[in-house]
């Protein structure tokens, strides 16, 4: 079973069942189909044949979809690129992937200097001397079915990490992965034929592509997608199009209810809010939880090379554990702690999680040494620590990168991070170890908000124990993050990425 085969069966189930909502465009599954075997036949006038690979620097758009599914119909192997990136970002990906092509829109800029790869830029609109029409490439196009034969383990897609610990890596999938992810969410989440996925998170991130994209190609439901998010579009679009499902980093949720108060928007057709990909506090899980009340609250954890796929926290379970990540899927990967040497840790102890499962990616791309270091067997180091409590709950500790060595004692900067957010007047919380001659390391606090240092310095010394209190204060205008929201504490430590 492979993508290309997955939309060939909805254009036969399905044919006039929307598979994607675009503003005011929609494209039924017949349509979709066609579309794709006409911009795969663009592709081989191109040049571009089986295990090329294609980088995409699109939006969330039908041109995404089409794109996307057109490269796997004939073979060949998707890059999406996150189109946040900078240029020098977008030069890395593309010269670490080998990618053959780019395929970049109009609506976002696209880095097409100093790019080796030749570039197809496509509008929406009317050709210009600029830029082709991808709508009028595919009328162009012979209406021929290409049938190529993929097996489960060709490879699909080289989806890059979101570099907050460091370059990005290039992750390896075959088809078996995607999908076996996808079937967990499926079964996990009920997404049916007439289930309606918002996809506004960017495509090109593992948790809403194979996740969500792709367990609505599986089931045959509808796909909208906004090609950006705002909380205005998120809830604009719930409500217009009676969305059921929803997956959004933990930012996106946030920066929403700081916006707008969603209870006063009718979200009632939402049966699923997703979350995922960063770390909440409880006290955001709650406001979360209080914001959007219809439908069910999930938590996902998971990493792009467990294609992300790990465990799950579901709504009723919420109530007792929230801001831990739950525990394994009960479809789906299977989950231990370990130690440096591999071994168990028992129940109670902090370790680093590890992951087992069809839904782990086979290699890093041209990393060999990388990836002999992230398996430990057939179990892929995640580099989260983590304990298990008393009812088999999963809470992540932190990343092992983040963890602070001070005088010989372990400090984890979430647990004093988690204090912090509940101060009134903090709003962002770092905290990273600063180099120290006589402790190794010291605990350093950077914050967004107009709370004062003794203020938040007098809270901490009266929640937490004194050797993990910070000793220095940092307040600063908004904390540095990376595409996909993430807090680079490397560049607070002022370090290169
Ligand atoms: P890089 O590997 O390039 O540094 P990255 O690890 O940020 O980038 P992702 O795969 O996007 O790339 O993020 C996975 C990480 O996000 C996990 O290892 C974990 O630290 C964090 N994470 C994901 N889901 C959750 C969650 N539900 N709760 C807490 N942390 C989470």
């Amino acid at each position: 079973m492979n993508t290309s085969e997955l939309l060939a069966r909805n254009a036969r189930k399905y044919p006039a069942q929307d598979a994607i909502v675009f503003q005011s465009n929609r494209l039924t599954y017949a349509e979709l189909d066609t579309l794709v075997n006409k911009f795969g036949s663009a592709l081989r006038k191109k040049e571009i044949h089986t295990e090329d690979k294609v980088a995409l620097f699109l939006p969330n758009t039908p041109e995404f979809a089409i794109a996307y599914l057109a490269v796997q119909r004939i073979g060949a192997i998707v890059v999406p690129v996150n189109v946040k990136l900078t240029e020098e970002e977008v030069l890395y990906i593309l010269q670490d992937s080998g990618a053959k092509m780019l395929i970049a829109h109009e609506m976002v800029v696209a880095p097409v200097k100093n790019i080796s790869a030749p570039v197809l830029k496509v509008k929406t609109g009317e050709r210009t001397e600029e830029w082709d029409s991808f709508w009028a490439l595919l009328e162009e196009q012979e209406d021929t079915p290409i049938r190529c034969y993929l097996r489960e383990d060709d490879l699909s897609t080289v989806l890059y990490t979101s570099g907050t610990t460091g370059k990005p890596k290039g992750v390896l999938f075959p088809y078996r992965s995607i999908l076996n992810v996808a079937t967990m969410i499926n079964i996990e989440m009920e997404v049916k034929p007439e289930s309606r996925i918002l996809l506004s998170m960017p495509l090109s991130h593992s948790a809403p592509l194979h996740l969500f994209f792709m367990a609505g190609l599986m089931t045959g439901s509808t796909l909208v997608l906004t090609p950006t998010f705002t909380p205005e579009l998120f809830l604009d679009t719930i409500e217009r199009e009676k969305t059921t499902h929803f997956f959004g980093a933990p930012v996106a949720y946030l920066t929403t209810m700081q916006m707008a108060d969603p209870r006063e928007r009718d979200l009632s057709s939402m049966k699923w809010w997703v979350y995922g990909g960063a770390p909440l506090s409880p006290k955001e899980v709650h406001a979360i939880k209080q914001a959007f009340p219809s439908g069910s609250l999930t938590c996902v954890y998971g990493l792009t090379e467990a294609g992300p796929s790990g465990t799950l926290l579901f709504d009723e379970e919420h109530e007792k554990k929230a801001g831990s990540i739950g525990k394994r899927a009960p479809w789906g990967t299977e989950i231990c702690l370990i130690d440096e040497a591999g071994e168990n840790v028992p129940q109670g102890e902090v370790g680093e999680i590890a992951l087992r499962g069809e839904g782990n990616m086979r290699e890093y791309f041209r990393k060999t040494h990388e990836t002999e270091a992230v398996f430990a067997g057939e179990w892929l180091r995640t580099g989260d620590l983590a304990m298990q409590d008393e009812d088999g709950y999963y809470w992540v500790i932190d990343r092992k990168k983040d963890m602070i060595i001070s005088g010989g004692v372990n400090i984890y900067p979430k647990e004093i991070e988690n204090v912090m957010l509940e101060i009134e007047g903090v709003n962002e919380a770092a905290v990273i170890g600063i180099p120290h001659p006589e402790w190794g390391e010291t605990v350093k606090a950077v914050y967004a908000g107009t709370a004062e240092e003794e203020k938040v310095r007098n809270v901490l010394e009266k929640r937490i124990a004194s050797y993990k209190v910070p000793r220095i204060y940092e307040q600063v205008a908004e904390l540095p993050r990376n595409a996909s929201g993430k807090i680079l504490k490397q560049a607070l430590k002022g370090g290169e990425l």
